[in-house]
């Protein structure tokens, strides 16, 4: 660092208090930075280049960091990079003590020397057959789960006020087994009730388990309505924050409509139940057959991290209140391999958000603004938003006093500039203002989530922040491409999800189109950073936000 460098943050933040338009901003300081150093310098402070960002791609995405896996050498390399950077823009270390907030895991191996084990009894006995019939995972942190009761079909599994939806009634689920559909009802006919196309909150296939966790289910086997479009995992290896050994919940698992269908009452057909299950009134259905499942697996226990950063506020009644940006650095490690490759690199996811952070914590370090700005890159993301939650839940910076979280993990902007942007979660807060001011700015138009079916709010690290009560967006350009025929995006969109998402083919040659996309989406974070972080008024949920009705304070409960 050089002696000048508290000079230029000075004056930066003085002309950042000063103009409110950062294209003013950075013309003005040029020349004042120039007086300050003699030589006119080659960038301004606030400059995001397209050859830093994609040489941290490069980097970060390389097989040196062995596809990022939490708990592992990727992790130790990837969290060593982080807060060296970090360390040498300036930044503050954000964690309690230094850059590292511990985040502590289990995960399940398949125990193969124990077969899975799951026999009904009651109206119908027999014995299921595992992989054919029926899945289960443990839902707890102990090698062994025994467990069992009656099998009660609860629709979607929804207690629902602001949509006056109940599917519990006075069905006691205490010892019991729920079935569970996937997803939410979707209405015909209806289209505020779990916001008519766009996945509700009430759609997020962990705030479902809790809920049936809260009313005393031991089990819950999934299944997905035919039509519903919802994502959510069936089954497969449990990752658990610690902890997790104090739950009721024993296993989550699927069944097979045949196997469920034999199961149900006489007169009792599953097309019929699945179709009521989507119509008011619904309650559940007592099956009054017993399911008992046994099975071992080997837990395994991970400790990992999330790196925090911090750029102190500059205004002593705002500096209390934190703008948090995120984006996870885990990826998939190294695994199966596909065509020879076995290193699951993680460039465009997220890999770009990685590096698009990294840049911005370049630029805050240099430039503080009236809040606080936390850089969060979080672990454990694609195993269940689990570092994400940490933080929030148990981090640092109490949740009352993060103004907002805007989370970078789209990757899109690495096909090219767009005429529009597409932050996702803009409908529920007044951050919605931030957006349209700088998307305005920018010259591009505001448009609505292009995919609002697949709830990709909800399945991203911006989540946790939402249900804990803190307004949060989910970064994004949008899909009308500069230069390009329409329906070039959503086609290379659909190219990534077939051939290389969580592949070893998420590299940066194979996903790196034009990196001008890259600066401009850098750009477009950085001007609504610096918006929320100046802005007199601290940023709301809307009256009408369902996170609003249900947020403060319950997000972080088991
Ligand atoms: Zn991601």
């Amino acid at each position: 660092m050089t002696p000048e460098m508290p000079l230029l943050r000075l004056v930066a933040a003085l002309l950042a208090a000063a103009f409110t338009s950062v294209a003013q901003l950075a013309q003005a300081q040029t020349p004042a930075a120039a007086t300050a150093r003699g030589p006119v310098p080659a960038a301004d402070s606030l400059a995001v280049t397209a050859e830093e960002l994609g040489a941290r791609l490069r980097f970060i995405s390389s097989d040196l960091f062995e596809g990022r896996l939490p708990g592992t050498r990727g992790e130790a390399l990837t969290t060593a990079y982080l807060t060296a950077e970090l360390a040498e823009f300036g930044v503050q270390p954000g964690a309690d003590s230094g850059w590292l907030q511990p985040v502590d895991i289990v995960t399940h191996r398949a125990n193969s020397a124990s077969p899975n084990e799951a026999r009904v009894s009651g109206r119908v006995t027999r014995t299921l057959e595992f992989g054919r019939d029926f899945r289960v995972a443990s839902y707890t942190a102990a090698d062994s789960v025994v467990a069992g009761g009656e099998l009660v079909f609860v629709g979607y599994g929804i207690h629902a006020p602001p949509y006056r939806w109940d599917d519990f009634g006075a069905a006691d689920l205490r010892g019991k087994v729920a079935v569970m559909l996937l997803g939410e009802p979707a209405i015909a006919g209806d289209s505020a009730a779990f916001n008519g196309r766009r996945a509700s909150r009430y759609s997020w296939y962990n705030g479902k388990l809790a809920e049936l966790e809260r009313r005393g289910a031991v089990g819950v086997l999934l299944m997905q309505a035919s039509g519903s479009l919802s994502r959510a995992p069936v089954t497969g290896a449990r990752r658990l924050a610690a902890g997790a050994d104090s739950a009721t919940l024993r296993f989550t698992g699927s069944i097979s409509d045949s196997v469920l269908a034999s199961l149900l009452p006489r007169g009792r057909r599953l097309g019929d139940l699945v179709a009521a299950a989507g119509r008011r009134g619904f309650r559940a259905v007592p099956t009054g057959v017993r399911l008992d499942v046994r099975f071992r697996t080997e837990p395994v226990r991970v400790l990992s991290h999330n790196v925090i950063g911090v750029v102190p506020g500059t205004d002593p009644a705002l500096r209390d209140q934190h703008v948090v940006l995120s984006a996870h650095w885990d990826a998939y490690g190294i695994g199966r391999p596909v065509e020879g490759d076995s290193i699951y690199n993680g460039a465009l996811d997220d890999g770009s958000g990685v590096t698009l952070l990294l840049a911005l914590a370049r630029v805050f370090a240099a430039n503080p603004q009236r809040r606080s700005i936390t850089f969060l890159f979080t672990t454990a993301e694609e195993w269940g938003l689990l570092g994400a939650r940490a933080f929030v839940c148990g981090g640092p910076v109490p949740a009352a006093r993060m103004a907002a979280n805007l989370n970078v993990d789209d990757g899109i902007e690495l096909f090219g500039v767009k005429r529009n942007a597409s932050p996702l979660g803009i409908e529920h807060s007044t951050l919605a203002r931030s957006v349209e001011r700088i998307a305005g700015s920018m010259g591009l138009a505001v448009t609505p989530d292009p995919y609002p079916e697949q709830g990709f709010f909800l399945r991203a690290d911006n989540f946790p922040f939402a249900l804990a009560g803190v307004p949060a967006l989910y970064m994004a350009l949008g899909t009308d491409a500069e230069g390009r025929p329409a329906g070039y995006i959503d086609a290379k969109v659909e190219e990534y999800l077939q051939r290389h998402y969580h592949r070893p083919s998420d590299e940066y040659d194979t996903v790196v189109v034009d990196l001008a996309g890259a600066v401009q989406f850098a750009e477009f974070v950085r001007d609504v950073t610096i918006d929320v972080a100046n802005a007199a008024e601290r940023p709301e949920w809307l009256a009408g936000s369902e996170f609003r009705r249900v947020a403060e304070g319950t997000g972080c409960g088991r």
